[in-house]
Protein backbone atom coordinates (compact mmCIF):
# COMPACT_ATOMS: atom_id res chain seq x y z
CA UNK A 1 0.00 0.00 0.00
CA UNK A 2 2.50 2.39 1.03
CA UNK A 3 4.57 1.78 -2.32
CA UNK A 4 0.96 3.15 -4.23
CA UNK A 5 1.12 5.99 -2.48
CA UNK A 6 4.52 6.66 -2.41
CA UNK A 7 5.17 5.95 -5.79
CA UNK A 8 7.95 7.97 -8.11
CA UNK A 9 6.93 11.04 -8.99
CA UNK A 10 8.64 11.12 -12.34
CA UNK A 11 7.18 8.05 -13.63
CA UNK A 12 2.81 8.99 -11.95
CA UNK A 13 3.81 12.39 -14.10
CA UNK A 14 4.43 11.28 -17.31
CA UNK A 15 1.24 8.82 -17.30
CA UNK A 16 -0.81 11.06 -15.98
CA UNK A 17 0.26 13.74 -17.98
CA UNK A 18 -0.29 11.73 -21.23
CA UNK A 19 -3.64 10.52 -20.05
CA UNK A 20 -4.61 13.68 -19.10
CA UNK A 21 -3.96 15.30 -21.90
CA UNK A 22 -5.83 12.56 -24.36
CA UNK A 23 -8.66 13.77 -21.81
CA UNK A 24 -8.26 17.01 -22.58
CA UNK A 25 -8.52 16.67 -26.21
CA UNK A 26 -10.78 14.54 -26.73
CA UNK A 27 -12.60 16.75 -24.09
CA UNK A 28 -12.23 19.76 -26.19
CA UNK A 29 -13.06 17.36 -29.31
CA UNK A 30 -16.24 16.78 -28.01
CA UNK A 31 -17.20 20.16 -26.95
CA UNK A 32 -16.46 21.58 -30.58
CA UNK A 33 -18.89 19.20 -31.69
CA UNK A 34 -21.80 20.01 -29.11
CA UNK A 35 -21.27 23.69 -29.96
CA UNK A 36 -20.77 22.61 -33.79
CA UNK A 37 -24.25 21.07 -33.43
CA UNK A 38 -26.26 23.73 -31.04
CA UNK A 39 -24.92 26.23 -33.85
CA UNK A 40 -26.35 24.50 -36.54
CA UNK A 41 -29.34 23.11 -35.79
CA UNK A 42 -29.93 19.42 -33.92
CA UNK A 43 -30.57 17.51 -37.26
CA UNK A 44 -26.38 17.63 -38.34
CA UNK A 45 -24.41 15.17 -37.46
CA UNK A 46 -21.15 16.39 -35.50
CA UNK A 47 -18.87 15.62 -37.91
CA UNK A 48 -20.58 15.60 -41.39
CA UNK A 49 -22.44 18.66 -41.11
CA UNK A 50 -20.04 20.11 -44.15
CA UNK A 51 -19.86 17.16 -46.30
CA UNK A 52 -23.62 17.09 -46.57
CA UNK A 53 -24.55 20.42 -47.51
CA UNK A 54 -28.54 19.64 -47.70
CA UNK A 55 -30.23 22.76 -46.97
CA UNK A 56 -28.25 25.01 -49.40
CA UNK A 57 -29.20 28.19 -47.64
CA UNK A 58 -26.38 30.50 -48.14
CA UNK A 59 -24.93 30.68 -51.74
CA UNK A 60 -21.72 31.96 -50.87
CA UNK A 61 -21.16 28.86 -48.42
CA UNK A 62 -22.35 26.52 -50.94
CA UNK A 63 -19.54 27.45 -53.31
CA UNK A 64 -16.41 28.10 -51.64
CA UNK A 65 -13.80 26.77 -53.95
CA UNK A 66 -14.77 24.81 -56.84
CA UNK A 67 -12.01 22.41 -56.65
CA UNK A 68 -13.88 19.82 -58.72
CA UNK A 69 -15.32 22.40 -61.13
CA UNK A 70 -14.39 20.71 -64.28
CA UNK A 71 -14.09 17.01 -65.23
CA UNK A 72 -10.32 17.10 -66.19
CA UNK A 73 -8.50 18.66 -63.05
CA UNK A 74 -7.11 21.44 -65.23
CA UNK A 75 -4.52 24.38 -64.03
CA UNK A 76 -5.40 26.72 -66.31
CA UNK A 77 -9.07 25.90 -65.37
CA UNK A 78 -8.56 26.44 -61.51
CA UNK A 79 -6.26 29.34 -62.13
CA UNK A 80 -9.58 31.14 -63.68
CA UNK A 81 -11.70 30.38 -60.91
CA UNK A 82 -9.38 32.49 -58.59
CA UNK A 83 -10.46 35.43 -60.60
CA UNK A 84 -13.84 34.91 -60.61
CA UNK A 85 -16.01 32.64 -58.63
CA UNK A 86 -17.67 30.53 -61.51
CA UNK A 87 -20.86 28.28 -60.61
CA UNK A 88 -21.17 24.62 -61.56
CA UNK A 89 -24.17 22.36 -60.58
CA UNK A 90 -21.33 19.61 -60.36
CA UNK A 91 -18.87 20.51 -57.43
CA UNK A 92 -16.73 17.96 -55.86
CA UNK A 93 -18.11 17.06 -52.60
CA UNK A 94 -15.09 18.01 -49.82
CA UNK A 95 -15.33 14.15 -48.91
CA UNK A 96 -14.61 12.82 -52.08
CA UNK A 97 -12.07 13.33 -54.46
CA UNK A 98 -11.71 12.25 -58.20
CA UNK A 99 -10.32 8.90 -57.92
CA UNK A 100 -13.48 7.46 -56.17
CA UNK A 101 -15.81 8.25 -59.51
CA UNK A 102 -13.55 6.20 -61.65
CA UNK A 103 -12.25 8.40 -64.94
CA UNK A 104 -15.47 9.90 -67.03
CA UNK A 105 -16.01 9.66 -70.51
CA UNK A 106 -16.22 13.49 -71.57
CA UNK A 107 -14.66 15.98 -74.44
CA UNK A 108 -14.56 19.24 -72.77
CA UNK A 109 -15.86 21.71 -75.03
CA UNK A 110 -14.81 25.16 -75.14
CA UNK A 111 -15.05 27.74 -72.48
CA UNK A 112 -16.40 25.33 -70.54
CA UNK A 113 -15.97 26.36 -67.04
CA UNK A 114 -17.83 29.56 -68.54
CA UNK A 115 -20.67 27.31 -70.11
CA UNK A 116 -21.05 25.68 -66.81
CA UNK A 117 -21.70 28.75 -64.93
CA UNK A 118 -24.23 29.88 -67.39
CA UNK A 119 -25.72 27.15 -67.34
CA UNK A 120 -26.14 27.59 -63.61
CA UNK A 121 -27.21 30.71 -64.08
CA UNK A 122 -29.65 29.95 -67.03
CA UNK A 123 -31.56 27.11 -64.76
CA UNK A 124 -31.33 29.30 -61.18
CA UNK A 125 -33.11 32.21 -63.69
CA UNK A 126 -35.89 29.53 -65.07
CA UNK A 127 -36.57 28.63 -61.42
CA UNK A 128 -36.85 32.04 -59.92
CA UNK A 129 -39.05 33.26 -62.85
CA UNK A 130 -41.02 30.27 -61.67
CA UNK A 131 -41.04 31.07 -58.06
CA UNK A 132 -38.77 27.77 -57.20
CA UNK A 133 -35.28 29.07 -56.58
CA UNK A 134 -35.59 27.42 -53.13
CA UNK A 135 -36.45 24.10 -55.07
CA UNK A 136 -33.73 24.98 -56.87
CA UNK A 137 -31.04 25.35 -54.32
CA UNK A 138 -32.18 22.62 -52.50
CA UNK A 139 -33.52 19.84 -54.51
CA UNK A 140 -32.76 20.57 -57.90
CA UNK A 141 -28.60 21.33 -57.67
CA UNK A 142 -27.77 18.81 -54.61
CA UNK A 143 -29.37 16.45 -56.97
CA UNK A 144 -26.98 17.13 -59.88
CA UNK A 145 -24.18 17.54 -57.33
CA UNK A 146 -25.12 13.46 -55.87
CA UNK A 147 -25.60 11.99 -59.43
CA UNK A 148 -22.43 13.10 -60.97
CA UNK A 149 -20.63 11.79 -57.78
CA UNK A 150 -22.69 8.89 -57.89
CA UNK A 151 -24.12 9.42 -54.46
CA UNK A 152 -27.69 8.74 -56.05
CA UNK A 153 -28.37 6.57 -58.85
CA UNK A 154 -30.70 8.10 -61.73
CA UNK A 155 -34.23 7.08 -60.89
CA UNK A 156 -33.45 8.67 -57.79
CA UNK A 157 -32.54 11.99 -59.66
CA UNK A 158 -35.38 12.15 -62.05
CA UNK A 159 -37.39 11.53 -59.07
CA UNK A 160 -36.06 14.74 -57.41
CA UNK A 161 -36.17 16.82 -60.71
CA UNK A 162 -39.66 15.78 -61.19
CA UNK A 163 -39.91 17.12 -57.74
CA UNK A 164 -38.36 20.41 -57.77
CA UNK A 165 -40.81 21.44 -60.90
CA UNK A 166 -43.84 21.26 -58.95
CA UNK A 167 -46.96 22.35 -61.33
CA UNK A 168 -45.09 25.26 -62.15
CA UNK A 169 -44.68 25.75 -66.20
CA UNK A 170 -41.39 25.12 -67.15
CA UNK A 171 -39.96 24.41 -70.74
CA UNK A 172 -38.44 21.15 -69.67
CA UNK A 173 -37.11 20.38 -72.88
CA UNK A 174 -34.90 23.22 -72.57
CA UNK A 175 -33.59 22.15 -69.14
CA UNK A 176 -32.87 18.60 -70.40
CA UNK A 177 -31.45 18.72 -72.93
CA UNK A 178 -28.76 21.38 -71.68
CA UNK A 179 -28.46 19.68 -68.71
CA UNK A 180 -27.54 16.48 -70.74
CA UNK A 181 -25.15 18.95 -73.04
CA UNK A 182 -23.41 20.00 -69.76
CA UNK A 183 -23.58 17.17 -67.72
CA UNK A 184 -19.59 16.13 -67.52
CA UNK A 185 -20.63 12.26 -68.06
CA UNK A 186 -21.36 10.50 -71.23
CA UNK A 187 -23.15 7.90 -69.59
CA UNK A 188 -25.18 10.24 -67.57
CA UNK A 189 -25.70 12.00 -70.44
CA UNK A 190 -27.15 8.94 -71.79
CA UNK A 191 -29.45 8.51 -68.85
CA UNK A 192 -30.53 11.66 -69.38
CA UNK A 193 -31.22 11.21 -73.04
CA UNK A 194 -32.88 7.96 -72.44
CA UNK A 195 -35.39 9.72 -69.86
CA UNK A 196 -35.92 12.48 -72.13
CA UNK A 197 -36.72 10.01 -75.00
CA UNK A 198 -39.38 8.12 -72.32
CA UNK A 199 -41.49 11.57 -71.99
CA UNK A 200 -43.69 12.97 -74.30
CA UNK A 201 -43.54 16.39 -72.13
CA UNK A 202 -39.98 16.83 -72.35
CA UNK A 203 -39.28 15.26 -76.00
CA UNK A 204 -39.17 16.87 -79.07
CA UNK A 205 -38.34 15.93 -82.43
CA UNK A 206 -34.51 15.75 -83.04
CA UNK A 207 -34.47 18.47 -85.71
CA UNK A 208 -35.65 21.40 -83.26
CA UNK A 209 -33.83 19.70 -80.29
CA UNK A 210 -31.28 21.81 -79.33
CA UNK A 211 -28.81 19.70 -78.34
CA UNK A 212 -28.15 15.73 -79.78
CA UNK A 213 -26.25 12.91 -79.01
CA UNK A 214 -22.46 12.26 -81.56
CA UNK A 215 -23.69 8.73 -82.84
CA UNK A 216 -20.10 7.74 -82.19
CA UNK A 217 -19.03 8.23 -79.23
CA UNK A 218 -22.75 9.20 -77.76
CA UNK A 219 -22.10 12.37 -76.14
CA UNK A 220 -24.10 14.89 -76.05
CA UNK A 221 -23.80 18.33 -77.40
CA UNK A 222 -25.01 20.98 -77.88
CA UNK A 223 -26.01 22.04 -81.47
CA UNK A 224 -23.82 25.03 -81.67
CA UNK A 225 -20.97 22.69 -79.81
CA UNK A 226 -21.07 19.97 -81.87
CA UNK A 227 -19.17 21.42 -84.87
CA UNK A 228 -15.92 22.05 -82.59
CA UNK A 229 -16.47 18.32 -81.64
CA UNK A 230 -13.56 15.43 -82.60
CA UNK A 231 -15.37 13.31 -83.97
CA UNK A 232 -17.10 15.35 -86.43
CA UNK A 233 -14.19 17.52 -87.18
CA UNK A 234 -12.39 14.32 -88.39
CA UNK A 235 -14.89 13.98 -90.81
CA UNK A 236 -16.65 11.38 -91.59
CA UNK A 237 -20.59 10.84 -91.83
CA UNK A 238 -22.80 13.61 -90.64
CA UNK A 239 -23.88 13.49 -86.98
CA UNK A 240 -27.11 14.25 -85.86
ZN1 LIG B 1 -18.28 11.96 -80.93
Amino acid sequence: MANVEDFPPLSSSNVSFGQQSTLESYKMVLKENLNQTKASGSKQRKDTSETKPKPLKEETIEWPDLDGFCSIPSPTLRKKDDDKIQRTLFPQPSNKDRLSIGVKKFEPFKYMDQRQDELYRHLERIYSENDRYKEFMENFVPACRSYYWNEIPGIVFFEIIAKSFGSASFDKSDIFYRLAAHFPDVDKQQEIMSYIQDHDDIRVDPKNAIASSCKRCLQVFMNEDMKEHGCRKKGGKKLI
